[in-house]
């Protein structure tokens, strides 16, 4: 039996750039560009990079917020890419995102108590007491007290809006989380209990999670798997313990050089890459990361696109240091 819940196979999204407001189009920007990786039931993959690299967007195409340009998501084994209507909703009911941003993704006008109920009266039409009673259950479950429930977004510290997030994205019973950066806009202080508290509601619940997380510390921290994305596509996937402790990319290498790590597992001196991103609408020739890569080997870097490598340990990489 296939135990992948999610499987992405050679996904694309392709953006058209339009000539000014009126004007055609010309030239399209390929925010992702072939990617494919697979979530068994109740793990946790985590997807890298720096901003720009296309992490967000294969969330919009998981989520069908965006239609793939070609590929396919498998979802328990089917393609929702040519699932309509109310299997769609259904699958899509399975599938909820945490956001970055615990305060912009609650309305300031509503209590805790309205934000959380709400998805349960449009999809359960619950109300009463029944309501009132899922909704207490469910803050119960994030940690969060009787005495939240009436307060508004403002009243809260960032923790308890994202604590008021996730109960909220938990009322429809989901299999699988998609959570974007969400401890990057929390105090250092709470970041730690934040993890350790998906952590625990993951083992609880049973649940699937996609990190997507430009924090290495954080990818390191919360996943069993780890995709390096850099320009819509992976370079770098396998074990994330082994991929941060001995990374055969060069990219993964800087990243994983710049930040703190245990004492001997630091490289002698961070790696640091020239220059910036560049602009996925005019994504280098050959290896998409020769522009700013450290140990190019020659013409072959600027000319031939790697192919992927992969490893008798599940591992793969794409780069010609690889052969
Ligand atoms: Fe660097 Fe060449 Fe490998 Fe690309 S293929 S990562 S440029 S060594």
């Amino acid at each position: 039996m296939n135990d992948n819940l999610l499987e992405i196979q050679g996904l694309r999204k392709y953006f058209p750039l339009k000539k000014g407001f009126f004007g055609g189009t010309q030239g399209k920007v390929r925010a992702v560009d072939g990617i494919s990786f697979s979530i068994p039931r109740g793990r946790t993959f985590g997807l890298v990079g720096e901003s720009g690299s296309g992490k967000t967007t294969v969330a919009r195409a998981i989520l069908r917020l965006i239609e793939p340009s070609e590929g396919r998501i498998l979802w328990q084994g089917k393609d929702i890419c040519r699932v309509l209507g109310s299997e769609m909703k259904e699958i899509r009911r399975n599938m909820q995102m945490i956001f970055q941003d615990p305060h912009s993704s609650l309305n300031p006008r509503k209590t805790v108590f309205q934000s959380v109920a709400e998805p349960l009266v449009i999809h359960e039409r619950l109300k009463g007491k029944k309501l009132r009673e899922q909704v207490e259950e469910l803050l119960a479950l994030v940690g969060l007290k009787r005495e939240h429930m009436f307060r508004y977004p403002h009243e809260l510290s960032g923790g308890q809006k994202q604590r008021v997030g996730i109960s909220r994205a938990l009322s429809l019973h989901p299999r699988l989380l998609i959570l974007d950066e969400p401890t990057s806009a929390l105090d250092v202080s709470v970041q730690a209990q934040m993890l350790n508290f998906l952590e625990s509601l993951q083992e609880k619940l049973s649940l699937t999670y996609l990190y997507i997380s430009h924090n290495l510390a954080v990818i390191r921290y919360a996943c069993d798997r780890v995709g390096v994305m850099y320009l819509g596509r992976i370079l770098e996937a396998g074990n994330t313990e082994e991929v941060f402790s001995a990374p055969r990319h060069p990219y993964t290498r800087a990243l994983v050089s710049a930040v703190p790590l245990p004492q001997a597992e630091q490289p002698a001196k961070a790696i640091l890459l020239e220059g910036d991103i560049p602009s996925a609408t005019h994504i280098p020739s050959g290896c998409r990361f020769h522009t700013r890569c450290p140990e190019r080997i020659g013409p072959i870097c600027a000319e031939t696109e790697p192919s992927i490598r992969f490893f008798p340990d599940g591992s793969q990489v794409t780069c010609h240091l690889y052969g």
